[in-house]
């Protein structure tokens, strides 16, 4: 790796990201400005961040009308606003209890400490292992890429956090297989998203909560990329009908703003009592505004069934864009307003091309593994929006097909 060009602005910047040179300057609603700019169609929405869209009229008014009272007090204090957005999920939920902190990574730490202290405080503290599913992304922090056990993240970080066992996703029996006297939970993405837009089956999630029951597991979700409304119901795991002991939640929730959350049953945060967690950030005021706005519009009567119903649009022109193009797109995979397409591997096509191509042609996307293009739109697009992505879609797949026939 070339030394970077100590001139440059970004010489300072810690190189872990390969970035694109593109410097955005505003947004609004679904569009990006850029600072020539130029407008960019945003399907990616920060990595399913801005679930509400850039500068949302309602969360800026949040904002800043908490900016100007109150931003941090830290946990040594009741938080009116934390109490009340803790209701709020609490009542739209499985959750009795609610843990805010500032990421996704943080919220899965917690929820693995949770899930230990659980059965520390029953009198079973050996049980301490927690089986995780193949093609997992749970976050960037020691305990989460050893939870993950994806080779690509864990490479030269030494020593992994002992205590996860892996098993292919989907697969119930191997999951039953993994199951020990240690075992203290489950832990799944009920859609894996950096793992390429995997979305569990239904039925795998019922057979998973039926195992927990059985040897007296916890149920852990991460909701971090597919919760918060973003596949047409507040939380994914709602359309199995199940409920988890507890859930990691972040991205969305937040809206832009970073926030994360755990939230759990009376009885899986029990142990977590004064003294055992904590974060300094998690939960404060201007967070808290910020959430409760977001909460404010997903929970607004008829928003979800809108996202539901786009989606679902969105989905069908995907599926005629790969019929029409399957030299360039194979399929089409994924839940709500959470899309992949995969692209077609065998005809050379490689994702990372594709997304620098609708990027070129304004619209904004993200990779994912197992060569998909992921589609993470704000919630709030339109039809209109719908139809100026697939026609990008379409014009890049041409374009690819064209070079292929001039080569
Ligand atoms: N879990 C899932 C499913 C994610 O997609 C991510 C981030 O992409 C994380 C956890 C980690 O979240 P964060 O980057 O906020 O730490």
């Amino acid at each position: 790796m070339s030394a970077p060009d100590p001139k440059s602005e970004s010489a300072h910047v810690m190189n872990t990201y390969a970035r694109s040179p593109i410097q955005f300057e505003r947004g609004e609603g679904v569009y990006l400005t850029d600072r020539d700019g130029r407008r960019y169609l945003d399907f990616y929405a920060g990595i399913a961040v801005n679930a509400l869209g850039h500068a949302h009229p309602h969360l800026v008014a949040a904002l800043t009308a908490q900016a100007e009272k109150l931003w941090h007090v830290a946990n040594l204090y009741r938080i009116p606003e934390q109490e009340r957005l803790a209701t709020r999920y609490c009542e739209t939920s499985f959750a009795d209890r609610v843990f805010f902190c500032n990421s996704g990574a943080e919220a899965l730490e917690g929820m693995i400490k949770l899930a230990r202290r659980y059965h520390h405080m029953r009198g079973n503290p050996q049980k301490y292992r927690i089986i995780t599913c193949e093609g997992a992304f749970h976050g960037r922090t020691m305990t989460t890429i050893s939870a993950a056990n994806n080779p690509k993240y864990l490479d030269g970080f030494g020593p992994k956090v002992e205590g996860f066992d892996s098993a292919p996703f989907g697969d119930m029996n191997a999951v039953r297989a993994a199951i020990q006297d240690e075992t203290a939970a489950i832990l799944v993405e009920p859609i894996q998203g950096e793992g390429g837009i995997r979305p569990a089956d239904l039925r795998f999630l019922r057979e998973l909560r039926a195992a927990c029951d059985e040897y007296g597991l916890l149920l852990l979700l991460d909701e971090v990329q597919c919760g918060a409304g973003r596949t047409g119901k507040l939380w994914a795991h709602q359309w199995a009908d199940i409920a988890p002991d507890a859930l990691a939640a972040a991205k969305g929730v937040g809206g832009g703003f970073p926030m994360g959350a755990i939230l759990a049953t009376e009885a899986a945060a029990e142990g977590l009592s004064p003294g055992t967690h904590g974060t300094t950030f998690g939960g404060n005021p201007l967070a808290m505004a910020v959430g409760d706005a977001v909460m404010d519009v997903l929970t607004q009567e008829g928003f979800l069934d809108e996202v539901d119903r786009v989606a679902r649009r969105l989905w069908r022109k995907l599926e005629d864009l790969c019929a029409a193009r399957p030299e360039v797109y194979s399929s089409t995979r994924g839940a709500g307003l959470m899309l992949g397409l995969v692209c077609n591997e065998a005809a050379g096509v490689v994702n990372a091309d594709v997304v620098a191509r609708l990027r070129d042609h304004g619209l904004l996307t993200v990779g994912a593994a197992q060569n998909v293009v992921r589609l993470l739109p704000p919630l709030i697009i339109e039809d209109s929006h719908v139809d100026e992505a697939l026609s990008i879609l379409e014009t890049v797949a041409r374009e690819i097909e064209e070079g292929r026939n001039a080569a």
